[in-house]
């Protein structure tokens, strides 16, 4: 009987690996512009923003590609109307799903158990895990990739910028009060110390506006997050009120910058992506 192990072994092993980085780096060459949207806490509107500033850039005429990779709570399926939709992939690739032509998408959300059930993974097999995301997603020829991140700075954004090689900066989402504020120093201190650029802060929920009388209502004070951002001396990119119709939106599966297009809140997200364009 053979005593030959099915194994790889470490040549076998390294080869796989170098095979799997330039597969990866092949994928991702494609993709003219990457940028990872980041928040130091959870709740804040990072995955309404993402989907916002990715179908703002998509209206303005860009390909656009919105990859979620929070693996504990993925919630742009559902944002898009996409839940419970399935990924179509060979051997060596996998789809990503196109909403509208020139917009794809794909979540954590298409690939975990569905329902209640509780993802637990640490770190190493999340590592894996995006990575393998990255290294499979046939994205095509894209203008731009927005990779929603979950809250924090541990290991699926880290995971990320030093998977993509050339990332072009991230988005730190906040609302204006302390807390949030402070963990959002968090997240320019991360991206400092990994060399990745600060495109800039953006405010959510930043004032309320009554449908009714239109005054404006500071909820949670404001302008915190434009001192924090002069403080740390990144670029600050504008502040997005409290609207009901963007819950709705969330809720109903529509971006809402493609329902109330002509808004003050959708003239917001379209002034926050300025310089995501000025890159092209
Ligand atoms: P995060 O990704 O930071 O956890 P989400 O994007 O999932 O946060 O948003 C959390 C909730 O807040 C959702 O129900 C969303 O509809 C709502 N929301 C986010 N931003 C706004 C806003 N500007 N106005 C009203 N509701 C908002």
């Amino acid at each position: 009987m053979s005593n030959q192990c099915a194994m790889p072994n470490k040549k076998e092993l390294e080869e796989r690996q170098r095979l799997e980085e330039a597969q990866l780096a092949g994928r991702m060459n494609r993709i003219k512009h990457k940028i990872l949207v980041m928040s130091g806490k959870g709740g804040v509107g990072k995955s309404t923003v993402s989907t916002n500033l990715a179908f703002a850039l998509y209206q303005a005429g860009k390909s656009v590609g919105l990859l979620d990779v929070d693996i504990h709570g993925p919630s742009i399926p559902r944002m898009l109307d996409l839940e419970g939709k399935h990924l179509n992939g060979t051997d060596t690739a996998l789809f990503p799903i196109a909403p509208y032509e020139n917009f794809k998408v794909i979540s954590m959300g298409f690939l975990l158990p569905k329902g209640d059930e509780a993802v637990i993974m640490r770190g190493p097999l999340k590592y894996h895990t995006i990575r393998q995301l990255l290294k499979d997603v046939e994205w095509g020829d894209l203008d731009c990739l927005i990779v929603d991140s979950p809250p924090g700075t541990g290991d699926e954004p880290l995971t990320v910028a030093q998977s993509i090689e050339n990332l072009d900066g991230a988005i730190i989402v906040t609302t204006p009060q302390q807390v949030a504020i402070t963990d959002v120093r968090k997240s320019v201190n991360f991206c400092r110390k990994i060399n990745l650029p600060v495109i800039g802060v953006l405010e959510n929920m930043s004032g309320f506006v009554c449908p009714k009388c239109g005054e404006k209502v500071n909820i949670f004070a404001t302008g915190g997050g434009k001192r924090m951002a002069s403080e740390m001396g990144v670029p600050f990119l504008g502040q997005i009120p409290i609207e009901p119709q963007v819950t709705v939106c969330c809720d109903t599966g529509r971006p809402y910058i493609q329902a109330f297009p002509d808004s003050a809140t959708s003239k917001a997200f379209r002034q926050a992506i300025k310089p995501i364009l000025r890159l092209f």
